[in-house]
């Protein structure tokens, strides 16, 4: 018996092309004169973002952090006031980490459980504090970084740097603190859609990392 179109498995042209990446944009360091601009981007691009704010700033720009949050982005901890932890005693370390969660928490009235770490220095401490507090480290390993914050590189250099650099699973690391930042983003999200990425959260971006690591 010849076999039928009828029979054959559904047709899978409408099915979305698969997706060649996902990534979360981690925008550090705000906020600032910039976050409305990148708040902006973001909402016209319709994508997520985490935003990595230190407490000083949070202190001169609550209401800024206050819309980071309503927006719907997430927010981490990015410490109190960005001090290398190898300068820094337990008892200030443990400062830095509450100081910063505490100033967000009043600004956005959500206490950040996740500790972006100063420098993304490794320090043991981190871990152990974090944990007594109920909070806990971000992971960075896996970084597609813009060297944003490098002086020399113009919008053009940071785009360069993260559409070569980005791949599947990676954090996208630029600042808040540069207008060729904000310039550079925009580009960066059209160009990294057109090569099929998904932008994630910081913790979505973790929970689709776990499972490309159990096989689902
Ligand atoms: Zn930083």
């Amino acid at each position: 018996m010849a076999l039928t179109l009828a029979a054959l498995p559904a047709q899978a042209e409408d099915s979305p092309a698969p997706a060649s990446m996902h990534v979360a944009l981690m925008i550090d360091d705000g906020p600032g004169q910039f976050t409305e601009g990148f708040l902006a981007v973001l909402k016209e691009k319709g994508v997520p973002a985490t935003f990595d704010l230190i407490g000083t700033n949070v202190e001169k720009f609550p209401s800024l952090a206050a819309k980071i949050a309503e927006a719907g982005h997430q927010i981490c901890n990015h410490s109190f006031s960005h001090q290398s932890p190898k300068n820094l005693s337990d008892a200030q370390l443990e400062a830095e980490i509450l100081g910063g969660a505490e100033v967000i928490r009043k600004a956005t009235g959500k206490l950040p459980v996740l500790y972006w770490p100063p420098y993304l220095e490794a320090d043991p401490r981190q871990i152990h504090l974090l944990r007594i507090h109920g909070m806990k480290l971000c992971q960075w390993q896996g970084i597609a970084s813009g060297d944003d914050w490098m002086e020399q590189n113009g919008a053009a250099e940071i785009i360069e740097n993260v559409v070569t650099r980005a791949s599947d699973g990676h954090l996208i690391l630029m600042h808040e603190f540069r207008k060729e930042s904000l310039d550079a983003l925009p580009v960066i999200i059209d160009k990294l859609k057109a090569k099929g990425a998904i932008f994630l959260t910081y913790d979505e971006l973790q929970a689709y990392r776990a499972s490309l690591f159990n096989g689902k």
